[in-house]
């Protein structure tokens, strides 16, 4: 028997639970996104260290990122001498360690502020508004500074009801597998009050706000964090591309 020609080798390591309900969004579209490429019975070859969200929620909330980065580098030192050759962090809010968990690990990682800034740029975005958690909404080290300086694009943010209420929606809802119309409500007059101010596009810059927007549903075109970031870890495993920092 023909056994299925070779993929590219390479092995993806995620450090996801943050939380679960994106993860399971994560893992499906890497092997969707590997199965469309390849065809047959591909799929993704994927290390998965998934964390219990409630400590890292809490050192968040307690402003301790440093013990936050300590124990996602931990982690991320195990999916390496598993056998990963690069990592998807799939979370925007923990970006803001980033940098720690790459040099901790000695893995390069696929940053989800560029496979969304190249998106923005790649649809001609000049102006994008970001939604997300409050740290990522008003922390510009986290994704907005790399937005505008790798990309040049203008990124603003709603108000601070309105960060408020992404926030509360993010946790006590979307991270607990909440879903519902009221949410959905409220957020779309977020994205209507930014298209007034002139954004041109929405960034879904927390991976579980798709579960709650549809691009049909929105007043302005939708840049899911998750969906592009997925796509670009698909590109990596079939064409090592995007791995530099
Ligand atoms: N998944 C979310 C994000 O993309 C929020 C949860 C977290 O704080 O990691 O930012």
């Amino acid at each position: 028997m023909k056994t299925p020609g070779p993929t590219s080798g390479r092995t993806l390591g995620i450090l996801g639970g943050m939380s679960w309900e994106s993860t399971a969004v994560y893992y499906r579209l890497l092997n969707q996104g590997v199965a469309r490429r390849l065809g047959g019975l591909h799929s993704a070859s994927l290390l998965l260290h998934s964390v219990d969200f409630a400590p890292v929620a809490a050192l968040q909330a307690a402003g301790e990122w440093d013990r936050a980065a300590q124990l996602l580098a931990t982690a991320a030192a195990g999916l390496r001498r598993a056998g990963a050759q690069a990592l998807v962090l799939a979370t925007n809010t923990m970006h803001k360690v980033a940098e720690r968990i790459e040099a901790a690990s000695g893995l390069p990682l696929l940053h989800i502020a560029d496979a969304t800034g190249a998106a923005l740029q790649a649809g001609g975005v000049q102006h994008a508004a970001l939604l997300g958690t409050r740290f990522t909404m008003e922390d510009p080290a986290i994704v907005r500074t790399r937005l505008a300086q790798r990309f040049g694009l203008h990124v603003s943010v709603p108000g601070d009801e309105d960060r408020a209420l992404m926030h509360r929606v993010i946790y006590d809802e979307l991270c607990r597998g909440v879903v519902s119309a009221a949410s959905r409500s409220a957020v779309l007059a977020i994205i209507e009050r930014q298209r007034a101010r002139g954004a041109q596009a929405v960034v879904l810059g927390c991976t579980e706000v798709g579960l709650l927007i549809k691009a049909e549903d929105s007043p302005l075109p939708v840049f899911d964090t998750t969906g592009l970031h997925a796509d670009a870890a698909v590109r990596w495993l079939l064409d090592g591309a995007g791995a530099e920092t």
